[in-house]
């Protein structure tokens, strides 16, 4: 990808959104997986744009999203009126009526919530198939597996009832190979597939397309590495990168050793330092922990190819970099710098943050000004 500088705000930061690599992304993990692949497009399509986002990969050919919320789900199936739309989060006790008016398909995971929706469809409401959530590790949403397998073996009870169209099971440390949890949850899931004969399953998130030996089922449902994210951590990032960030500097100063930057006084220079002032702060998305102090290191960006720490504290809408270093008239008032893109990936950014890309994209603010590109 590819910033024109000219295309860049006047005042805001700019956020560029490749939605041609967003669903070259998806191709290649349906690819990869040599089955169908859905989108995970909950948290705002993970901050980029629920509405462009599935109307791109819809427009592709993706025919299965999944979102957290009721809300979101109104909303994707606005962009996407022909798909099937999960709502993982299950649904709220009495809010059946809501999914049957959007056409909403929701993740059901307890006892409770498959009796609700089976006594709902009895009144003769037109639904779409349900999802069947079995937890096979991480104790936070679905039914235990014993109980999955129980409601499988009677045949015409609540399972038929409820018309469930999917059974899916999530991995609680796909993204860590070596992790033993992953060999037992497969083997927990190749059960649960098993004992309901017929019926789509699916278990890949983004990191489990890249397990060895795991069945890709017929649905997956990757998330952060259709938006540019690594799966496989550690290793060269397989995806192409979807976004890509720039602020501009508006002020440039000199200081001498000793002098404090930023609130707090947290970062003092130690010797003769040229500083530039950017327009971006913790008020768009980029966390505070980015801050860079005497004691702890912080983000940075890309100055004229060069890498500038940050300098003190992440303030609301400002961020201070240290472009000593950066190449002779790179620095300069009005020049655009890059917050995300280049070397600075997702994972780069998470980690001079304290935290995960998956983190610094939901996070991504809404005074930006957003250009989609590449389709
Ligand atoms: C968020 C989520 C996904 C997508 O996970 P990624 O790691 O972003 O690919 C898949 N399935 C479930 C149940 C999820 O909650």
């Amino acid at each position: 990808m590819t910033l024109d500088q000219r295309d860049i705000g006047p005042d805001a930061a700019t956020l560029t959104v490749d939605l041609g690599a967003l669903v070259a992304n998806w191709r290649m993990l349906g690819a990869r997986a040599g089955t169908e692949a859905g989108a995970v497009v909950k948290a705002d399509a993970y901050g980029i744009g629920i509405e462009p986002a599935v109307t791109a990969l819809s427009s592709a050919g993706c025919r299965q999203f999944f979102v957290a919320h009721l809300s979101e789900g109104i909303r994707a199936r606005k962009a996407a009126p022909d798909a099937t739309v999960y709502v993982l989060n299950g649904m709220l006790p009495g809010s059946c009526g809501l999914y049957a008016e959007h056409g909403l398909s929701p993740v059901l995971g307890s006892h409770e919530e498959l009796l609700e929706w089976a006594s709902f469809r009895q009144t003769g409401a037109t639904v779409r198939p349900a999802a069947l959530h079995v937890d096979t590790a991480m104790n936070r949403l679905g039914l235990w597996p014993g109980e999955g397998r129980s409601l499988a073996r009677e045949k015409a009870g609540v399972i038929a009832a409820a018309e469930i169209g999917l059974v899916m099971s999530h991995f609680a440390s796909s993204e860590d190979e070596a992790d033993p949890a992953n060999a037992r949850q497969i083997a927990a899931f190749a059960e649960i597939a098993a004992a309901f004969p017929g019926l789509p399953a699916s278990l890949l998130n983004s990191s489990g397309h890249f397990l060895k030996g795991c069945p890709a089922y017929q649905l997956t449902r990757p998330g952060y590495a259709l938006y540019g994210g690594n799966p496989t951590p550690g290793r060269p990032n397989p995806m192409q990168p979807v976004i890509g960030l720039e602020a501009r500097i508006i002020q440039l100063r000199e200081v001498e050793a000793g002098m404090q930057v930023g609130y707090n006084g947290r970062w003092t220079a130690k010797g003769k330092r040229r500083l530039a002032t950017i327009c971006l702060g913790y008020a768009d998305g980029y966390p505070r922990n980015g801050s860079w102090t005497d004691t702890v290191t912080g983000g940075s960006a890309v100055v004229g190819g060069a890498l500038c720490p940050f300098v003190g504290s992440v303030s609301m809408d400002l961020i201070i970099l240290d472009v000593t270093d950066a190449p002779a008239g790179s620095a300069v008032r009005g020049a655009p710098v890059t917050l995300i893109g280049g070397p600075l990936d997702l994972e780069a950014v998470g980690a001079g943050a304290k935290t995960v890309g998956y983190e610094i994209l939901t996070s991504l603010g809404r005074r930006y000004q957003r250009r989609y590109v590449g389709l």
